[in-house]
């Protein structure tokens, strides 16, 4: 579904991916591992065009992304949950989950607000809270729920549980468990919890200094593995 091969990224004069290479497919969970500074954010930013890539090839489903402008990117069916969560502060919960909602591709049972609330049901009571009164973890479903309703194929959530208390962590898991099993979405995320992932996750790729550096199945992550590119 997603194919990145030999991918390049600078900022300015500094290159920060030196030939990343990945492969995702539908249905899977693939989770982007390594050290701080490895590149991860910039891979994910590289996908969706935030970041140029400055050579390599990126296809999703055969379409190249490379070159295409970010909405273009997301229209494909791209979602992203972005590293600090980016919510809209002066929209409430309710706002926030409907302004960028769409359903390009025209799926048949496309995500509402019912369904998000449903999946998310903490947020139940939240919905006409602006967005900057909400704490870390109702941001972060409203994030993932935001995302969501642009009815994605592929959703890529940058630090899933970043900052957040151990049980609203578990909530989250609990939540992109169900996404993969009930939807088949297929998800790239970045976190750092490698115990934690193990639960969601089928697929590793890990980065070291913007390349990959090992790839395969998430239970065949040796504890030499991680210690010896992940740091735990
Ligand atoms: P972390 O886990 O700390 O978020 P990461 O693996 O996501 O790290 P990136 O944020 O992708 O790593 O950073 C990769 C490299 O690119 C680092 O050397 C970083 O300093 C550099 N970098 C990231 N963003 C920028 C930027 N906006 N301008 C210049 N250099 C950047």
């Amino acid at each position: 579904m997603l194919v990145l091969k030999d991918v390049t990224a600078h900022y300015g004069t500094s290159q920060a991916l030196f030939g990343m290479s990945l492969d995702l497919q539908a249905g899977q969970v693939a989770t982007l591992l390594g050290r701080n500074g490895m590149g991860k954010t910039t891979t994910i930013n590289t996908i969706m065009g935030i970041v140029k890539a400055s050579g390599g090839s990126i296809t999703f489903d055969g379409q190249e992304l490379v070159g295409r402008a970010s909405f273009r990117t997301a229209n494909l069916g791209l979602g992203l949950v972005p590293e600090g969560r980016q919510i809209f502060p002066n929209l409430t919960m309710l706002e926030n989950l409907v302004a960028t909602a769409s359903n390009h591709l025209g799926v048949d049972d496309p995500w509402t607000v019912e369904k998000v609330l449903a999946l998310f049901p903490e947020l139940e009571t939240r919905t006409g809270s602006m967005g900057n009164l909400l704490s870390g973890g109702e941001q972060q479903m409203l994030a993932i729920g935001r995302a969501l309703m642009t009815n994605p194929r592929l959703l890529i959530l940058d630090e899933a549980t970043e900052g957040l208390a151990p049980i609203i962590r578990q909530e989250i898991w609990a939540a992109i468990a169900r996404l993969k099993q009930e939807t088949g979405t297929a998800i790239l995320l970045i976190d750092k919890s490698v115990r934690e992932l193990a639960q969601v996750s089928d697929r590793a790729v890990i980065l070291g200094r913007g390349e990959t550096v090992w790839s395969g199945a998430f239970a065949d992550i040796t504890p030499e593995v991680s210690e010896t590119y992940v740091g735990v």
